[in-house]
């Protein structure tokens, strides 16, 4: 009996509740922090309390089930079998209440007797000086030694940002084929590679929060020794449900039926590349749904441009899958359903809405589509080594083509884009655009200007390299 997407994400608040955890619903994705683009995680809501600058709850403990959006990994969507833009991030949190032991032994325990993962298909991950959470593994929990592997600072220190609360953290991995014999049992006495991913899958992180690292990179602890813990609902489905990627899941796949009936073709039988395609639409839709649905509105900038990226690679991709016509729509429903029935009231209260907003800018970008990717092509094949920044803007200018969209065709071409060329006509643009804004009263320049300047430190301190500050609303 296979358990539901539902059902797995009750189980896993339900054990925390009972371990005495507060229930608390999922944050909106657009944070209550200015310095932060969008929720990347389950424990950006509660950064105020890590940070000391707000009390810690009664009782010190919490349980999540938090929407998420990392653009950071749009470029992994529809490739890997694990990453989207938008997941939910089921999380347990201490605040100075218990720490690394008890963390470790409650995550094991869910993963093995409550989601009945086999124990010897777990390998574990730790910091490399994390003597003490090798210990704990190793002696208190179990794990044989070959199994757990030290890794550095880029997979085993986790921080929100570039500053704000960190510290070092173990990540609990599932291995989906087991190296030798059949049925999981034998397996290999080798020192596990976490980074193959063809056999490994990252299912749950345990950071041990102690340290606030300041603008110059400088850590210094915490008031309170913290846990703040992150397990991907879709891949946690992924595995109990026993399909090959995350976009097979319950979550996703009525989406990626819904769009290859659109388009006319059948998942299991399509192409690699079709495939790849209804895996974005997969993404994207339920992403820019929820995005909507928390109130953010396409845009050239901030979060808005963050949406109307997504939505204009959605629909790319359903042309590329052979839609014809809009269709973003149609997808769109599948979706509130779908996160309507799992309780995302707000999606379903603002339904119409959300399908009108997707509608309009879908209709946007279509009417200049063809034309753009006419143009795009014709550039592709001039021959020429790169594409130039004045053809690359007046793709984004004249066809609403956002760069990185220009970037990915190229790139898929195996050309480049003249970005610091794309820059300079960016610039020339508001250049004229404060110009123009003069005859319209003063100080509109100057506050648009300052908005702009913020928009840019939230993209780069929230999710570097995420967004891109692109011009004046
Ligand atoms: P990976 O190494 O696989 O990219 P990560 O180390 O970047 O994952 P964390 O920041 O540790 O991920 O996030 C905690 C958990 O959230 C992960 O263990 C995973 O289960 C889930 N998760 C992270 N990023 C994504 C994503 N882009 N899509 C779906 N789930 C994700
Ligand atoms: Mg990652
Ligand atoms: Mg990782
Ligand atoms: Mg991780």
């Amino acid at each position: 009996q296979r358990m539901s997407s539902d059902e797995i994400r009750s189980a896993f608040l339900q054990f925390y509740v009972d371990r005495g955890h507060r229930l608390v619903p999922s944050a909106s994705l657009v944070p209550d922090d200015p310095t932060i683009l969008l929720t990347i995680a389950g424990m950006v809501p509660f950064k105020p309390i890590f940070l000391g600058e707000r009390e810690a709850p009664q009782p010190p403990r919490a349980v999540s089930a938090q929407k998420c959006v990392r653009t950071t990994d749009v470029e992994n969507v529809g490739r890997t079998r694990r990453h989207h833009t938008f997941f939910e991030m089921l999380g347990n949190f201490s605040f100075g209440d218990y720490f690394k032991r008890q963390a470790m032994v409650w995550a094991w325990e869910l993963l093995t007797q409550v989601y009945g993962l086999p124990a010897e298909r777990l390998a574990v991950s730790v910091f490399e000086s994390d003597d003490e959470a090798y210990r704990i593994w190793r002696q208190v929990v179990g794990v044989p030694a070959h199994r757990i592997a030290r890794m550095g600072e880029s997979d085993n220190f986790w921080a929100s940002g570039p500053t704000g609360p960190c510290g070092p953290c173990s990540e609990i991995y599932y291995e989906l084929v087991p190296a030798t014999g059949a049925g999981g049992n034998a397996v290999s006495a080798e020192a596990v590679d976490l980074g193959d991913d063809a056999r490994f899958i990252e299912l749950y992180n345990l950071v041990f929060m102690e340290f606030n690292r300041d603008a110059t990179g400088q850590l210094t602890p915490l008031a309170a020794k913290n846990i703040d813990t992150g397990m991907g609902l879709e891949r946690l489905a992924q595995v109990l449900q026993g399909v090959p990627n995350n976009y097979e899941t319950d979550l996703i796949r009525p989406i990626v039926d819904e769009a290859a009936s659109l388009a006319g073709c059948v998942y299991d039988s399509a192409a690699e590349d079709a495939r790849t395609s209804l895996k974005v639409i997969g993404d994207h839709t339920r992403a820019v749904v929820h995005l909507l649905a928390d109130g953010v509105r396409p845009s050239n900038m901030g979060r808005g441009y963050v949406l109307r990226r997504l939505i204009r690679r959605l629909v790319r991709h359903g042309r590329l899958v052979g839609v014809d016509g809009p269709f973003v729509a149609e997808v769109a429903e599948v979706a509130i359903r779908l996160a309507a029935a799992s309780g995302y009231q707000q999606v379903q209260r603002r339904r119409e809405e959300i399908v009108r907003e997707l509608a309009a800018e879908e209709s946007r970008f279509l009417s200049t589509l063809l034309r753009g990717e006419a143009l795009l092509e014709e550039i592709l094949q001039s021959g020429m080594p790169v594409v130039s920044g004045t053809d690359a803007f007046t793709l984004y200018d004249t066809y609403g083509f956002p760069v990185e969209m220009t970037q990915e065709i190229a790139g898929e071409r195996g050309l480049q884009v003249d970005m610091q060329a794309f820059d300079q006509c960016m610039a020339e643009q508001r250049e004229r655009a404060r110009g123009q804004s003069a005859f319209h009263g003063a100080g509109d320049g100057a506050a648009s200007h300052r908005h702009a300047v913020r928009t840019v430190a939230a993209a780069v301190n929230g999710e570097s390299g995420g967004t891109r500050f692109v011009g004046y609303d």
